[in-house]
Protein backbone atom coordinates (compact mmCIF):
# COMPACT_ATOMS: atom_id res chain seq x y z
CA UNK A 1 0.00 0.00 0.00
CA UNK A 2 1.42 3.65 -0.66
CA UNK A 3 1.29 6.64 1.31
CA UNK A 4 -2.16 7.68 3.23
CA UNK A 5 -1.05 11.49 1.38
CA UNK A 6 -1.24 9.23 -2.27
CA UNK A 7 -4.33 8.08 -1.74
CA UNK A 8 -5.77 11.35 -0.44
CA UNK A 9 -4.26 12.78 -3.47
CA UNK A 10 -6.27 10.08 -5.69
CA UNK A 11 -8.97 10.62 -3.88
CA UNK A 12 -9.24 14.70 -4.40
CA UNK A 13 -9.00 14.28 -7.92
CA UNK A 14 -12.25 12.16 -8.21
CA UNK A 15 -13.81 14.90 -6.17
CA UNK A 16 -12.59 17.50 -8.18
CA UNK A 17 -15.80 18.85 -10.79
CA UNK A 18 -15.53 17.41 -14.38
CA UNK A 19 -19.34 18.55 -15.77
CA UNK A 20 -21.63 21.02 -14.94
CA UNK A 21 -23.78 18.71 -12.72
CA UNK A 22 -21.03 18.88 -10.35
CA UNK A 23 -21.42 22.10 -9.64
CA UNK A 24 -25.06 21.72 -9.23
CA UNK A 25 -24.29 19.66 -5.51
CA UNK A 26 -23.76 21.10 -2.25
CA UNK A 27 -20.26 19.08 -1.35
CA UNK A 28 -17.45 17.51 -3.56
CA UNK A 29 -16.44 14.35 -2.40
CA UNK A 30 -14.23 11.50 -3.87
CA UNK A 31 -13.55 8.12 -2.68
CA UNK A 32 -11.26 5.34 -2.97
CA UNK A 33 -11.35 2.24 -2.42
CA UNK A 34 -8.76 -0.27 -2.05
CA UNK A 35 -10.24 -4.27 -2.49
CA UNK A 36 -8.62 -7.12 -0.75
CA UNK A 37 -6.51 -8.36 -4.10
CA UNK A 38 -5.70 -4.48 -4.06
CA UNK A 39 -7.25 -3.43 -6.73
CA UNK A 40 -8.43 0.06 -6.70
CA UNK A 41 -12.09 1.86 -7.24
CA UNK A 42 -13.22 5.06 -6.43
CA UNK A 43 -16.61 7.18 -6.59
CA UNK A 44 -17.38 10.85 -6.59
CA UNK A 45 -20.51 11.75 -4.98
CA UNK A 46 -23.90 12.59 -7.43
CA UNK A 47 -26.38 15.08 -7.12
CA UNK A 48 -29.00 13.73 -4.87
CA UNK A 49 -31.87 14.94 -7.28
CA UNK A 50 -30.35 12.48 -10.01
CA UNK A 51 -31.68 9.85 -7.29
CA UNK A 52 -35.09 9.63 -7.47
CA UNK A 53 -35.30 5.98 -5.91
CA UNK A 54 -35.20 7.14 -1.91
CA UNK A 55 -36.12 10.13 0.12
CA UNK A 56 -37.04 13.02 -2.12
CA UNK A 57 -40.11 14.17 -2.19
CA UNK A 58 -42.21 16.95 -3.81
CA UNK A 59 -43.62 19.76 -2.31
CA UNK A 60 -45.72 21.18 -4.96
CA UNK A 61 -43.78 20.68 -8.36
CA UNK A 62 -40.56 21.23 -6.50
CA UNK A 63 -38.30 18.32 -5.95
CA UNK A 64 -37.09 18.14 -2.19
CA UNK A 65 -33.99 16.48 -2.16
CA UNK A 66 -33.36 14.48 0.74
CA UNK A 67 -29.21 14.95 1.47
CA UNK A 68 -28.75 11.99 4.25
CA UNK A 69 -29.80 9.80 1.50
CA UNK A 70 -26.41 7.10 0.61
CA UNK A 71 -27.10 6.02 -2.69
CA UNK A 72 -25.67 9.28 -3.96
CA UNK A 73 -22.78 9.15 -1.57
CA UNK A 74 -19.51 8.63 -2.63
CA UNK A 75 -18.74 6.32 0.00
CA UNK A 76 -21.33 4.03 -0.72
CA UNK A 77 -20.85 4.27 -4.30
CA UNK A 78 -17.42 2.96 -3.62
CA UNK A 79 -19.07 0.44 -0.93
CA UNK A 80 -20.80 -0.82 -4.06
CA UNK A 81 -17.37 -1.76 -5.70
CA UNK A 82 -15.48 -2.69 -2.59
CA UNK A 83 -15.76 -6.93 -1.91
CA UNK A 84 -16.21 -7.62 2.37
CA UNK A 85 -13.09 -7.42 4.06
CA UNK A 86 -11.72 -4.51 1.65
CA UNK A 87 -8.66 -3.24 2.98
CA UNK A 88 -9.07 0.53 3.04
CA UNK A 89 -11.14 3.44 2.27
CA UNK A 90 -10.04 7.59 1.71
CA UNK A 91 -12.47 10.06 1.73
CA UNK A 92 -11.76 13.43 0.85
CA UNK A 93 -14.10 16.56 0.56
CA UNK A 94 -12.79 19.05 -1.41
CA UNK A 95 -13.85 23.04 -0.61
CA UNK A 96 -15.91 24.69 -3.73
CA UNK A 97 -14.82 28.02 -2.26
CA UNK A 98 -10.98 27.40 -2.53
CA UNK A 99 -11.28 25.38 -5.54
CA UNK A 100 -13.14 28.46 -7.22
CA UNK A 101 -9.27 30.24 -6.04
CA UNK A 102 -7.63 27.54 -7.87
CA UNK A 103 -6.89 26.06 -4.43
CA UNK A 104 -7.65 22.27 -3.29
CA UNK A 105 -8.66 22.78 0.16
CA UNK A 106 -9.47 19.31 2.64
CA UNK A 107 -12.95 19.92 4.34
CA UNK A 108 -14.16 17.55 7.20
CA UNK A 109 -15.87 14.08 5.07
CA UNK A 110 -16.78 11.76 8.05
CA UNK A 111 -18.66 9.56 6.75
CA UNK A 112 -22.13 10.10 7.43
CA UNK A 113 -24.37 7.58 9.79
CA UNK A 114 -25.99 5.60 7.07
CA UNK A 115 -22.64 5.03 5.05
CA UNK A 116 -21.11 3.90 8.34
CA UNK A 117 -23.38 1.15 9.22
CA UNK A 118 -22.86 -0.25 5.44
CA UNK A 119 -18.90 0.02 5.52
CA UNK A 120 -19.75 -1.99 9.11
CA UNK A 121 -21.77 -4.41 7.59
CA UNK A 122 -19.03 -4.92 4.69
CA UNK A 123 -15.87 -5.02 7.21
CA UNK A 124 -13.65 -2.61 5.92
CA UNK A 125 -10.53 -2.66 7.31
CA UNK A 126 -9.62 1.12 7.95
CA UNK A 127 -11.21 4.39 6.84
CA UNK A 128 -9.20 7.77 6.50
CA UNK A 129 -11.02 10.58 6.02
CA UNK A 130 -10.05 14.68 5.63
CA UNK A 131 -11.06 17.04 8.51
CA UNK A 132 -9.02 19.91 7.30
CA UNK A 133 -5.86 20.70 5.65
CA UNK A 134 -3.98 19.96 8.63
CA UNK A 135 -5.90 17.00 10.32
CA UNK A 136 -7.56 13.79 8.84
CA UNK A 137 -9.18 10.94 10.78
CA UNK A 138 -8.96 7.17 10.77
CA UNK A 139 -12.63 5.50 11.58
CA UNK A 140 -11.77 1.76 12.35
CA UNK A 141 -14.92 -0.32 11.44
CA UNK A 142 -13.79 -3.28 13.29
CA UNK A 143 -14.24 -1.61 16.66
CA UNK A 144 -16.18 1.58 15.96
CA UNK A 145 -13.27 3.83 16.94
CA UNK A 146 -12.10 7.32 15.54
CA UNK A 147 -8.64 8.58 16.05
CA UNK A 148 -7.44 11.90 14.61
CA UNK A 149 -4.40 12.49 13.03
CA UNK A 150 -1.84 15.65 11.67
CA UNK A 151 -0.92 15.61 8.16
ZN1 LIG B 1 -23.05 8.92 3.56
Amino acid sequence: MRSIQYYFNLAAKVATPTNELDYLKTYWFGTVGIRSDSTIVCAKNIPVALEPTLGNRMVGNKLIPNHKQKIAHSEYRTLRKLNKWATAMFVVRISKEAYARGNIEYKMARPCENCSSAIVAKEIGRVYYTISDSQYGLFIPGNDSDSTFEF
